[in-house]
């Protein structure tokens, strides 16, 4: 049996439910919002504070390879300045070998210290008082001078000595100065040689992490010094046609990250000009190493954060449950509250409620409202031959009867009390509300409640309207079905009345 007017229990969740999962779905994403914005902030700060230290450590390399270079320069300059006295060539070779080499004592993991003559023959050389005849024309310092009067302090590509002396297989740098006559003619060289332990040395007091590089290049991309050797015999080598390699050279300082195309490791490549000389320092950082610490926190705080978003979800999910559960219990306690036990209709506190609502509506539309009084008749005597079960059942099928007469959602079928049933029609006038109680009465009869030879089931039903003209109130309204319904009544029983 469907009620014309039941509630519905069923349906989209409720406002409090809404508002949780608005709520907790909000909160949700601020959490993630704020963690991702903290995240990006500090591996920009871990990239910052890498590039800051990669820029010290290029410094550090700068100040000392210039200062070093500068005790070569002056070396190189006494040597010219001592070689183009005149009064020296009187003295003894001892006391010219003493003022020659005078201010090479200073300088830093020497080589040797050589004067070669126009021709690259050596006149001088800082470790023997005679020296050992030797041509170096063919070297590049001893060419860049031979070809250009401006090539002020030269520094050579690394090269492995050529006496055969100890340490004949380490690797050294030249730097060397042009000898000029007054004319600016071509005199001959002055050239001094500088290990490259120095740079090993220089680069073992940094501590750059296991990853990490330094290396110096000079403008040809040739590399110098290097820590830790990354590939086999890579000093003397040239780099530049490396895209790493060129970039630096052409920006001559700043920092990328890029992949090494070495080991193919990602790093962050810091780099600096060695003053005005031909030298780059070039630190890169292994990536992995400058965001390790960033990596660990991201991994804790990113799981961290999952965790407590699945739980929130879930806690939201649990109290949405719950809400709705809620909801269920309120509606159906409701629905039963508004419900006849016995016959599934309305029962008589929601029969007031529309009535009420139903009257005041028609009230402000000015349209008719109609009122059915449904009474069975001799229903006593039914029950009294049948038995109280079979006058539960005949009610029931009253009640269906009713129901199915009744169309529109507006309208109302409640139990009034006992064997009577009320039918509140909205928008209905009197000959509507007629039609409806005669369907009513009609179909009632057809009810196969009675045995043969007896009468069958009816009803008595009075009818009252109300209409835009007529000046009743809602008691008088009732009071005139009910007054409609005696009428029925006195009048046999089984009939529609229609209160005037
Ligand atoms: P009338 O034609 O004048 O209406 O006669 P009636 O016997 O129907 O009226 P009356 O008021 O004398 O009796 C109503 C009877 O309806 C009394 C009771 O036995 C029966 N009744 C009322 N409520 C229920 C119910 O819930 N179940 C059953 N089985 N009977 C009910
Ligand atoms: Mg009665
Ligand atoms: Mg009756």
């Amino acid at each position: 049996m469907t009620p014309s007017r039941t509630a519905h229990f069923q349906g989209p969740p409720g406002r409090p439910e809404i508002m949780v999962i608005f709520g907790s779905t909000l909160t949700v994403i601020s959490i993630l919002c704020i963690v991702t914005f903290l995240l990006i902030r500090e591996h920009a700060n871990a990239q910052q504070t890498a590039t800051r230290s990669a820029t010290t450590i290029a410094q550090l390399i700068d100040a000392d390879v210039l200062r070093t270079v500068e005790l070569y320069d002056m070396t190189l300059q006494g040597l010219i300045a001592a070689a183009q006295r005149d009064d020296l060539k009187q003295v003894s070779p001892q006391i010219r070998h003493l003022v020659l080499f005078d201010r090479s004592t200073t300088a830093r993991y020497k080589g040797d210290i050589l004067l070669l003559d126009k021709h690259g023959d050596v006149l001088a050389d800082s470790s023997l008082i005679e020296p050992k005849p030797g041509n170096f024309a063919d070297r590049d310092y001893f060419l860049a001078h031979a070809f250009n009067r401006d090539a002020g302090m030269f520094i050579s590509r690394p090269f492995k000595p050529r006496c055969d002396c100890d340490d004949s297989d380490e690797w050294r740098v030249s730097f060397s100065r042009r000898i000029s006559s007054p004319t600016g003619e071509f005199l001959g060289v002055a050239v001094a040689s500088m290990r490259m332990s120095y740079f090993d040395q220089l680069f073992n007091s940094l501590d750059i992490g296991t990853g990490s590089t330094l290396a110096i290049i000079n403008d040809d991309g040739v590399l110098l010094a290097q820590k830790p050797h990354r590939e086999e015999n890579s000093i003397g080598k040239s780099f530049s046609n490396r895209p790493n390699v060129i970039r630096m050279l052409q920006e001559r300082s700043g920092t990328f990250e890029s992949v090494s195309s070495v080991d193919h490791q990602r790093r962050l490549y810091t780099f600096t000009r060695v003053g005005n000389l031909p030298l780059t320092v070039i630190v890169a950082l292994s990536i992995e190493e400058v965001f390790a610490t960033w990596n660990r926190t991201a991994y804790v705080i990113s799981g961290a954060t999952g965790v407590l978003c699945i739980g929130l979800l879930w806690l939201t999910w649990l109290l949405c449950r719950e809400l709705r559960l809620r909801q269920y219990a309120e509606q159906e306690l409701a629905q039963l509250a508004a419900t006849d036990a016995l016959t599934g209709v309305a029962n008589r506190r929601s029969l007031d409620q529309a009535l009420r609502h139903e009257w005041f509506r028609a009230q402000r539309s000015g349209k008719p409202l109609s009122l059915l009084m449904i009474d069975a008749d001799h229903f006593k005597a039914f029950n009294d031959r049948h038995g109280h079960q079979a006058g539960d059942e005949a009610l029931r099928a009253l009640a269906e009867v009713i129901n199915t007469n009744v169309h529109r959602t507006t309208d109302l079928v409640a139990r009034y009390g006992g064997e009577e049933f009320s039918v509140v029609l909205a928008e209905t006038d009197s000959e509507g509300a007629k039609q409806i109680a005669e369907k009513i009465r009609e179909g009632v009869q057809k009810l196969p409640l009675v045995d043969a030879g007896e009468p069958p089931m009816s009803v008595s039903i009075g009818i009252a309207t109300w209409t835009a003209s007529s000046d009743i109130n809602l008691e008088q309204l009732l009071f005139s079905a009910d007054k409609a319904l005696y009428q029925a009544k006195d009048g046999g029983r089984n009939r529609v009345v229609c209160a005037s």
